[in-house]
């Protein structure tokens, strides 16, 4: 893979305003080798200072590491500032093979470790890891908190990452957002009568449909596929709808006043795909 030249044409799709710091195309410790997975960073930086102070280091570095420590940063605004094209040091030791230095896309966000983060940056911030999976083909499970690919790190603070991997995922089409299915398209309740019936026992690809809608609305406690292999993905890619399946059902159908019979027809899929 060479140098991530489209990342400025990505950051533009959020919406949000982007600069491209001089000499980003070609800055970076060499080109990056392959994208498997975003990092979510706050830069630790001043309290004040205006919309980004932290531009300079993350571009140039610091005495202990040279620079660019990141492809993005991202200002208290929701200003998008593309910083490199290339490998950046955003994320050594890590803990997971596709969140290294050479898989991975780092964003590092101003904050100085502890202020609550304004509404316009965490939209930015969402928006700009929903483009980029869209861009690399990942889906949202590939986007973490460094905290939760480095266990020496707390970044970014405060932000619950099962929430924002929901939120980006519903942006990127995983899952149906809000009012429809994606850009163009229109359900209705004819649509609604052809869903399938998903119930206990059933074995095929709509079974992965209720995980991932149950997973997206908030209805999959961590509790649930720590034992699985492969964590929340192995979880998320099971076609098989077994008992603690219908039981997440019920605690859906339940949150929704719906009859908790566990499983999913009619009534059921509208609120789960928000339809
Ligand atoms: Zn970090």
């Amino acid at each position: 893979m060479p140098f991530l030249t489209q990342l400025a044409d990505v950051a533009r799709r959020t919406g949000h305003p982007v600069t491209e710091v001089s000499g980003w195309r070609g800055r970076g410790h060499g080109p990056q080798p392959e994208v498997q997975g975003i990092v979510c960073h706050h830069t630790a930086g001043p309290a004040g200072g205006g919309d980004y102070p932290s531009l300079a280091v993350v571009r140039d570095g610091r005495p202990d590491l040279e620079g660019p420590l990141s492809h993005f940063g991202l200002g208290r605004s929701g200003h998008i500032y593309v910083i490199a094209a290339g490998r950046c040091w955003h994320n050594a030791p890590s803990t997971s093979a596709f969140h290294d230095n050479s898989s991975s896309i780092g964003i590092e966000a101003e904050n100085d470790g502890s202020q609550p983060w304004p509404a316009e940056q965490l939209d930015a911030y969402r928006k700009l890891c929903a483009e980029l999976c869209r861009e690399f083909g990942l889906p949202a499970s590939r986007v973490k908190a460094h905290r939760e690919v480095n266990t020496s790190k707390p970044d970014p603070h405060s932000i619950d990452m099962t929430d924002f991997r929901a939120a980006v995922a519903a942006l990127v089409g995983d899952t149906p957002a809000p009012g429809g299915p994606g850009p163009g398209g229109s359900w209705t309740e004819d649509i609604v009568k052809q869903l399938p019936l998903v119930r206990l026992g059933d074995d095929n690809f709509d079974v992965k449909t209720v995980r991932g809608c149950l997973f997206a609305r908030g209805h999959v406690p961590p509790a649930a596929y720590a034992q699985v292999a492969d964590g929340l993905e192995g979880w998320l890619t099971s076609t098989l709808c077994d008992d603690q399946l219908v039981e997440l059902v019920r605690g859906f159908q339940q949150a929704e006043g719906l009859e908790a019979d566990g499983e999913v027809g009619p009534l059921t899929w509208p609120p789960l795909l928000r339809i």
